[in-house]
């Protein structure tokens, strides 16, 4: 029998807007395709100036070359500028948080996240079918991987990323 989550009957989460998801803490926000397609839309430059004014590779879990936001010196999101410069085209990383895999892998790890989070366990009742659907989002958008983008572009263009 399929094992019955510990969100099944919701969470609660109503974003403050405190920032402190997007401040003073490091962190990797990974970026997909389609995330880069809206930074490039939201900050009106091309592709590579995104790229290399507001992003790192960092190396993942599993040893993967990733694409991420970079942070500033005081580790602040490279975005947060009293406020995010790209709300309404943020990645799906922060439009999908706490609804992350990894937060939801078990109560332990939700009320781990909700001791840094003031909006987590308040607020709005999210049903198990619009959690998932956060989960279903990021998991549909791969996150850019350096070795994977080499391959293709070296087998299709012959140029790199
Ligand atoms: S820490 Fe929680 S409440 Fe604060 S901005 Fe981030 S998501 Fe919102």
């Amino acid at each position: 029998m399929k094992n019955i989550p510990f969100y099944s009957e919701g969470l609660k989460f109503s974003c403050k807007r405190c920032s402190s998801c997007c401040r003073h803490d490091s962190g990797f926000v990974f970026i997909s395709e389609n995330d880069l397609e809206n930074l490039i839309s939201a900050l009106k430059i091309n592709k590579k100036n995104v790229i290399d004014t507001y992003c790192r590779w960092v190396t993942d879990w599993k040893g993967d070359e990733v694409l991420s936001l970079k942070e500033k010196f005081n580790k602040d999101c490279i975005l947060w500028d009293n406020g995010c410069l790209v709300y309404k085209k943020r990645p799906a990383q922060c439009i999908t948080f706490p609804f992350w895999e990894s937060i939801l892998s078990s109560s332990k790890a939700w009320e781990t996240a909700a001791s840094s989070c003031p909006g987590m366990n308040e607020g709005k009742l999210h049903n198990k079918i619009i959690i998932e659907e956060n989960i279903e989002l990021r998991s549909s958008q791969p996150i850019i991987n350096k070795n994977r983008e080499k391959s293709l572009n070296s087998r299709y263009t012959g140029r790199s990323l």
